[in-house]
């Protein structure tokens, strides 16, 4: 058996340190020892008991995670035990799917991801298919590494899905995990970047302000319409990475006619709102979900280069059995990013 950390129920707060059997593993995977594992604005809100997405329960949580291969399954091939690796969060996915095929598994329905709905990462070994598996540099350490996920969410949201050019304006919303690394990986893209959020946000908007990003606290329509040098138009893109539809209002609002919009973060609330500004200033609406086998590579590529450094994200490192209070750290909104080691003997917090 091992110590997890276990979302048992719907009901919120129904997570506990739970022991588990050990990990085993098919022909196929590696038995994957986590060195340390991020805690993703998604696992609190599994805590919370308000996300909108379908999770099994009993669920062992985390899916951001970075470790050392223990054990290789017979038909693996490249791995070998002492490499050390990420994972990538799609446990299973449908080989034979048309989107598989594209390179596009991330977005099939079949999919099934760490942490929702198959056993994830906050514990001491996983199971994990091969296919999944990103080489981490000896240089990048595995708490670093322990990001790569969120940063190809944030990847895949502001290059993949957006066009940015060097010089626009781009306002993010909504400074959480996803919301801050948007903020950086567009500064990287070569634009001018605001990030707004509330007043109880402040810590993680001047972790922000670190990588060059404006911060604004409140309405960012002065920031968007009304800053030296701009037409009063509003901004060329905005990414809502918030967790309510109402977001998405502000981002008509402060759009420019022929400008796009990425919404990158969930929301359960239905719009109650008119989208015919969106049709008025012929504003692109981009949906963003997950990543695939290409921006894990980059991620990676990135942080081994030294242009995405994300040590000033990570707000602290807790053993995991102190997640309850990583989770409440990163609840409060004092820090952007907690990341759970549980190999780490039980002691305080260390940032
Ligand atoms: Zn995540």
């Amino acid at each position: 058996m091992q110590p997890a950390v276990v979302n048992f129920s719907a009901k919120p707060r129904s997570v506990e340190l739970r022991d588990v059997p050990d990990a085993t593993i098919g022909e196929d995977d590696v038995l994957f020892e986590v060195a340390a594992v991020g805690v993703c604005g998604s696992d609190l809100h599994m805590w919370t008991g308000d996300q909108s997405w379908k999770v099994e329960y009993p669920m062992v949580l985390g899916h951001e995670f970075a470790g050392v291969i223990r054990q290789v399954g017979k038909r693996v091939r490249g791995w070998k035990e002492g490499d050390r690796v990420v994972s990538e969060t799609h446990a299973v996915i449908n080989p034979d799917s048309p989107l598989t095929r594209q390179g596009l598994y991330n977005l099939d329905p079949g999919r099934k991801g760490f942490g929702a709905a198959i056993s994830g990462a906050m514990t001491r070994r996983v199971c994990v298919p091969a296919r999944i598996l990103h080489r981490v540099p000896d240089h990048v350490s595995f708490e670093q590494a322990s990001l790569t996920e969120p940063c190809c969410v944030a990847y895949n949201a502001v290059v993949m899905n957006s066009v940015i050019r060097p010089g626009d304006r781009l306002l993010v919303l909504g400074p959480g995990p996803i919301g801050v690394l948007c903020a950086v990986i567009a500064k990287l893209n070569g634009a001018q970047v605001a990030l707004a959020g509330l007043e109880r946000d402040l810590p993680r908007l001047n972790i922000a302000k670190q990588y060059g990003v404006e911060t604004i606290v409140g309405d960012a329509t002065s920031w968007c319409k009304h800053a030296p040098g701009t037409d009063g138009f509003g901004v060329e893109g905005v990414i809502d990475a918030t967790g309510v539809s109402i977001a998405l209002k502000t981002a008509l609002d402060l759009v420019r006619p022929n400008g796009w919009i990425t919404k990158v973060g969930w929301g359960p609330q239905p719009v109650n709102f008119s989208l015919d500004p969106l049709v008025q200033k012929n504003v692109r609406l981009q949906g963003s979900f997950s990543h695939n086998w290409p921006i894990w590579e980059r991620i990676i590529a990135l942080m081994a280069s030294g242009q995405l450094d994300v040590t000033p994200i990570i707000g602290g490192v807790w053993p995991l059995e102190k997640w309850h209070d990583a989770f409440e750290t990163m609840h409060s909104g004092k820090i952007v990013k907690a990341v759970l080691k549980p190999g780490m003997e039980a002691a305080g917090v260390t940032i």
